[in-house]
C-alpha cells in the first residue's frame, strides 16, 4: 500500500502525524508528507484510520 496526500486538501493541522508519527509528518509549508514509501501490511490498519479520521479527506490510497 502506498499513500497519497491531497496538498491543495491539507490543511496541515498534523492530526495524522500527531496520531502516527511513523507514518506522517507536517513539512515547513504546512502539508502533510507520508514518511514511508510502502506501508507494511501490519500499519494498514493505521492508514486506514488515519484515511477515515482527515476532516480534509487529504489522504488516500495510491493505487
Ligand atoms: S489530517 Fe489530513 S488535513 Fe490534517 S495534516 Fe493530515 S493529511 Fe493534512
Amino acid at each position: 500500500m502506498q499513500l497519497r496526500i491531497d496538498v491543495d486538501a491539507c490543511q496541515g493541522h498534523s492530526r495524522c502525524a500527531l496520531a502516527y508519527p511513523e507514518i506522517f509528518d507536517v513539512d515547513d509549508d504546512a502539508k502533510a508528507v507520508v514518511l514511508v514509501e510502502h506501508i507494511p501490511p501490519e500499519w494498514q490498519d493505521k492508514a486506514l484510520t488515519a484515511i477515515a479520521n482527515c476532516p480534509e479527506r487529504a489522504i488516500s490510497v495510491d493505487e
